[in-house]
């Protein structure tokens, strides 16, 4: 089946075309996916420009209408385009139904958030006059999205890009580009301005780089690597553009010597091997008080052991493949990395075979690691976990904060003391107290520090900050005749 790209509020070829391939069983193409052209790209922003004005001119409730159907739709059909998410980006099905119907609450929420925008009023400290503060929608925002949420990211993004009044000219991952042109049919059968949404197909390297040097785009959101979010970062800076950066991390999940051990260990199981470990949240170093160590390691190998790892489609599956032949070949690279650097495999971080030719890999468990191994130290994207033993709640701290990441962390304790300390001194922009570092709302800010975020806060009212312009308007009332 032969995909197209949305250019001008019409679906249209282009010259070339990529097949997008099942993780799970390489015999499964999904189907043809259009590469959009330079020239493609160029027609679409300059069209951008006149819908986002007639957009911007809806009333708020045609524009509630527009999210809350485009919502409502995605949640409805959950299970088919999770199925669809599933069968090319190799998480199991339960997870990509509920990355879909999750997407949808990022539509509906905002849907609600375009009757919520509320200004500002204050007296000028001039007799007389009147000052009106409000946000007015920032233009064209061109969307950067990764493989490994295709649907919700994009999501978290599109949505309030439309709420708050915006045009949005969309470039997803090519690895996943089905539940792209799946969202995007959702989207163009709305009352929208034709060219308002535009989904632009390619790789980061061509069409991405073209989008993010336009000078006709306003504002660039990105989620993906540290290496490219500098790159559009430059590029951005060069035209004075807006940006907005979600990239790697390396969290870390503290098991304190109080923790409960069962709890801790199913944080962890879930933590690091969810998403086949390739979730920016993921809990890849596991910070483990040393008069706990053994006992948790025993329950976590145990338990990593028996996870299931099969067909992302398939029943009973709880790890599927990892997304592409690259991104197996790095996890097996850095097995081999831990290895020279003496961290000692316990369990897993293998190729399987399976009765399907797909990139499978067994999870993995490192013991005997320190903070300052690359393993620890750089994003793996993997399935593959860490243990780091310490002497204290302290250390645990201070070995969680050694990172230039920090999106989130977490810490397993049942002394509230630790948990507050804690909280209050982990330099994360995400910090969980008996709960896995993976998994947030959708209504409250998301976002970290360090290398793993830059720009305002993406995710519930914070994302007005980067969506949107403040004008200050001064009114000069006069004298009643
Ligand atoms: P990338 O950063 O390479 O890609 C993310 C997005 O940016 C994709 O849509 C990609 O396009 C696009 N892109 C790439 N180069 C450019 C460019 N020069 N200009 C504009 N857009 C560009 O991440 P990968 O998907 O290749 O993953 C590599 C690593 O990045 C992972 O192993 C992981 O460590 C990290 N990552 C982190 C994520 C997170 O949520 N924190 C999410 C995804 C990745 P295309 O891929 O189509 O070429």
């Amino acid at each position: 089946m032969h995909n197209s790209n949305y250019i001008c509020g019409e679906w249209v070829s282009g010259d070339t075309e990529i097949a997008n391939v099942n993780p799970s069983d390489l015999s499964d193409v999904i189907g043809q996916f259009a590469q959009a052209t330079s020239a493609q790209l160029e027609a679409t922003l300059d069209q951008a420009q006149a819908a986002q004005k007639e957009w911007a001119a809806y009333g708020i409730e045609r524009k509630y209408n527009v999210l809350m159907a485009i919502g409502t739709e995605m949640m409805a059909r959950a299970e088919e385009l999770g199925t669809l998410l599933s069968r090319e980006e190799g998480k199991p099905i339960a997870e990509g139904k509920g990355e879909v119907y999750r997407a949808g609450q990022f539509f509906t929420y905002y849907a609600a958030e375009t009757l919520r925008q509320m200004g500002e009023t204050a007296d000028s400290v001039r007799d007389g006059i009147e000052i009106d503060v409000r946000r007015e929608p920032i233009g064209t925002v061109a969307i950067i999205s990764p493989w490994n949420f295709p649907t919700a990211t994009a999501s978290w993004k599109i949505a309030p890009a439309l709420c708050y009044g915006n045009a949005v000219v969309w470039k997803p991952a090519n690895v996943t580009p089905a539940s792209a042109v799946a969202l995007v049919e959702i989207i163009a059968r709305q009352d929208i301005p034709k060219g308002l949404v535009s989904l632009v197909m390619g790789s980061g390297g061509t069409i991405g780089q073209q989008l993010v040097e336009s000078t006709k785009v306003n504002a660039i959101s990105f989620t993906g690597s540290v290496p490219v979010g500098k790159s559009i970062a430059a590029a951005a800076i060069g035209n004075l553009t807006k940006v907005q950066m979600e990239m790697g991390s390396k969290n870390a999940l503290a098991v304190m010597d109080d923790a409960d051990l069962d709890l801790a260990v199913n944080l962890a199981l879930g933590g690091a091997f969810g998403g086949s470990g390739q979730k920016c949240t993921a809990s890849s170093r596991l910070v483990v008080h040393r008069a706990v160590h053994d006992a948790f390691v025993e329950k976590l190998v145990a338990g990593a052991k028996a996870m299931k790892v099969g067909h992302a489609l398939e029943a009973g599956t709880q790890i599927g493949p990892v997304v592409s032949e690259q991104q197996l070949n790095e996890n097996l690279a850095y097995v081999d990395l831990a290895a020279s650097e003496g961290a000692e495999l316990l369990c897993g971080g293998a190729r399987l075979e399976m009765p399907h030719n797909g990139y499978y890999m067994s999870p993995g468990v490192f013991a005997g690691t320190t903070n300052d191994m690359r393993i620890n130290r750089e994003e793996m994207f993997a399935p593959l976990a860490c243990v780091i033993a310490v002497d204290s709640y302290d250390e645990a701290l201070h070995v969680v904060n050694d990172t230039h990441f920090g999106l989130t962390s977490g810490i397993v304790t049942t002394n509230l003391a630790r948990a507050t300390h804690f909280r209050r001194n982990a330099q994360t922009g995400c910090v969980m107290v008996n709960l896995p570092t993976a998994g947030t709302d959708y209504h409250v800010p998301f976002g970290g520090r360090g290398d793993s975020s830059y720009g305002p806060r993406e995710q519930g009212r914070s994302a007005a900050e980067f969506y949107t312009v403040v004008k200050t308007a001064y009114i000069a009332s006069g004298q009643p005749a």
